[in-house]
């Protein structure tokens, strides 16, 4: 259950947001959105870009986590729920877009060394999404903000439980 996935990783970074003045908000729609996979590993993705959200994207309009009926997506060509994390920060110019899920890359490494971290968390996502047969996608502009989608297919024939990030 998605809704679920997502009020276990708002409430444990709730106070990360606030101690960055901004806020967390939940968009669901009313029927429970259901994909099959592992919870822990969803909370983890989740976990992943809200952080990034809050630690590089915060402001006062808060950022937006969204749950998007089950529609059919033509680059998996076959039906899935979109997962949005929506901030209006200063959003990450486009050349590095396509680098976000290597191993250790950061955008601004003077920016990024003062936040703390290691350039992981999206590398963790990607892999994340693999193992799901999912798929992860970034639409920012700069000066505006970033939304981070993740298409999760509603049925899995081969879901990968088990194997380590190569
Ligand atoms: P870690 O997640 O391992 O603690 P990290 O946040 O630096 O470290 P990633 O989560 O992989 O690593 O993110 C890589 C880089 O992408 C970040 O260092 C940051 O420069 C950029 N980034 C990620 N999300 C956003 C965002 N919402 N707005 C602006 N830049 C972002
Ligand atoms: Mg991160």
């Amino acid at each position: 259950d998605l809704e679920e996935v997502i009020r276990q990783s708002t409430e444990l970074l709730e106070p990360l947001a606030k101690t960055a003045k901004t806020h967390l908000q939940v968009v669901a729609p009313e029927q429970p959105m259901v994909v099959p996979g592992d919870a822990a590993q969803l909370q983890q993705v989740l976990h992943n870009l809200i952080e990034n959200a809050i630690k590089y994207g915060a402001t006062e309009a808060g950022i937006t986590v969204a749950i998007h009926p089950p529609a059919y997506e033509r680059s998996l060509q076959q039906e899935c729920i979109r997962l949005t994390v929506e901030d209006q920060g200063s959003g990450i110019p486009e050349r590095h877009l396509v680098r976000l899920t290597e191993r250790f890359y950061r955008v601004d490494d003077h920016r990024d060394r003062e936040m703390g971290g290691t350039g992981l968390g999206l590398a963790i996502v990607k892999h994340i999404m693999n193992r799901h047969r999912g798929r992860l996608l970034f639409d920012s502009t700069e000066g505006q903000g970033t939304t981070v989608s993740i298409l999760l297919p509603t049925v899995i024939e081969n879901l990968i439980r088990q194997s380590s990030i190569p």
